[in-house]
C-alpha cells in the first residue's frame, strides 16, 4: 500500500519547461521527465547554494527526502547530457508558495515573481505587455507513470498544469 503523496513546496518557476538537443527530431528523442519538486531541489542546492538542511526546510520535507529528490534530479540531468536526451519539467507532488506565475501570449515564456509585488512591467524575454497570470493548479502525479516517456512532445505539456485539479 503506497503512502499518500506529500506536497512539496516550491517557490520558483523554471525558465523553460522543455530542453532539447539541437538537430534531433523530437520523434526520435528519449525524454527525461524532471518533476517540479526535483527542479526546485536543483535550484535550491545548486543555484542558490543552500545546504541540504535549509533547502529541505524550504520545501517542507525531511533532509533525507530532500537528498533523495536531489540525487534523482542529478541523475536525470546527467543522463540527459551524457546520452543526448531531452529534458521536460512536469508534474510531481508540489504546491506553489509565495509566487505568482505569468505567461506571455506573444513568445510563450512563463515566469514567476514574488506574489504581492504587483503586475510585472513586461515579459522578461520579449518585453511584451501582452501577458496574463497563469490560472495555475498543481496536478497530482499519475500513479505508476513512467518517468521517461519517449515521443512526448512539448506541444502537449500545457495540459498538465492548465487543466485544473484532478479528482
Ligand atoms: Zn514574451
Amino acid at each position: 500500500m503506497p503512502r499518500p503523496p506529500k506536497w512539496r513546496r516550491i517557490s520558483s518557476w523554471p525558465g523553460a519547461l522543455f530542453f532539447k538537443p539541437r538537430a534531433v527530431p523530437l520523434s526520435r528523442l528519449a525524454i527525461n521527465v524532471i518533476t517540479m519538486d526535483e527542479y526546485e531541489a536543483l535550484r535550491l542546492a545548486d543555484v542558490e547554494g543552500l545546504d541540504q538542511a535549509r533547502a529541505a526546510e524550504m520545501m517542507g520535507v525531511s533532509r533525507a527526502t530532500f537528498g533523495r529528490i536531489l540525487e534523482c534530479a542529478h541523475r536525470k540531468v546527467a543522463e540527459a547530457l551524457v546520452m543526448g536526451k531531452a529534458i521536460q519539467i512536469e508534474g510531481g507532488n508540489y504546491r506553489i508558495d509565495g509566487i505568482a506565475v505569468f505567461s506571455c501570449v506573444d513568445c510563450g515564456r512563463t515566469w514567476s515573481v514574488p506574489s504581492g509585488g504587483g503586475r510585472p512591467s513586461g515579459c522578461p524575454n520579449c518585453g511584451s505587455k501582452n501577458f496574463s497570470r497563469t490560472p495555475y493548479q498543481p496536478v497530482p502525479p499519475v500513479t505508476g507513470a513512467p518517468r521517461v516517456r519517449p515521443g512526448m512532445g512539448p506541444g502537449r505539456r500545457r495540459r498538465g498544469w492548465r487543466g485544473g485539479r484532478r479528482p
